[in-house]
């Protein structure tokens, strides 16, 4: 997918030759392998037995709340019971923010809050989004690897010009 910090998913049915712009791929149709493309955001995978989901979710993925809008669409095509697989991102002890920035993201999830090792107001994404995950009723598993430290990942805050980590979910 054309990844652009938006909220918009597209449901995935058949091989496509062209890269949708969204944020967010679904599938129901076994075989079909659906993935997203990182590089210190969250890679999210949504897994169920009948529908799984790629999704991209960064500082503003956070905020427009993707990640339910992916979790709706999935009860609708049946799914029952989802599990989600964070992979590796930036911590909130690398993702340092402006501290308005900071404030903007605390007033929908002030679990994302948090400080670098100076103590200067960073933002921790995996902590607000599992905050997420369990409001809606998910159990989860997250990678503690973070982006920036490792550098068998891809980081743009560590490198500027990067490549990009892949996740691949499929039923
Ligand atoms: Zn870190």
């Amino acid at each position: 997918m054309n990844q652009s910090h938006g909220q918009r998913y597209v449901h995935v049915q058949a091989l496509e030759s062209i890269e949708p712009d969204c944020d967010a791929l679904i599938t129901t149709t076994p075989g079909i392998a659906v993935a997203v493309l990182t590089a210190d955001c969250i890679p999210l995978l949504l897994i169920s037995s009948q529908v799984v989901a790629a999704v991209h979710v960064g500082r503003k993925g956070l905020i427009n709340n993707i990640t339910v809008k992916v979790i709706d669409e999935m009860k609708r095509l049946g799914a029952t019971s989802i599990h989600a697989k964070l992979g590796p991102s930036i911590c909130g002890l690398c993702y340092e923010v402006p501290a308005v920035m900071a404030q903007e993201v605390a007033l929908s999830h002030p679990q994302a809050l948090a400080l670098t090792r100076t103590g200067t107001p960073s933002l921790d994404l995996p902590k607000a989004l599992i905050a997420v995950l369990l409001s809606q009723g998910l159990t989860f598993e997250a990678s503690e690897i973070c982006t920036l430290e490792n550098s068998d990942y891809f980081s743009y805050r560590r490198e500027k010009i990067t490549g990009r980590n892949a996740a691949v979910v499929w039923l």
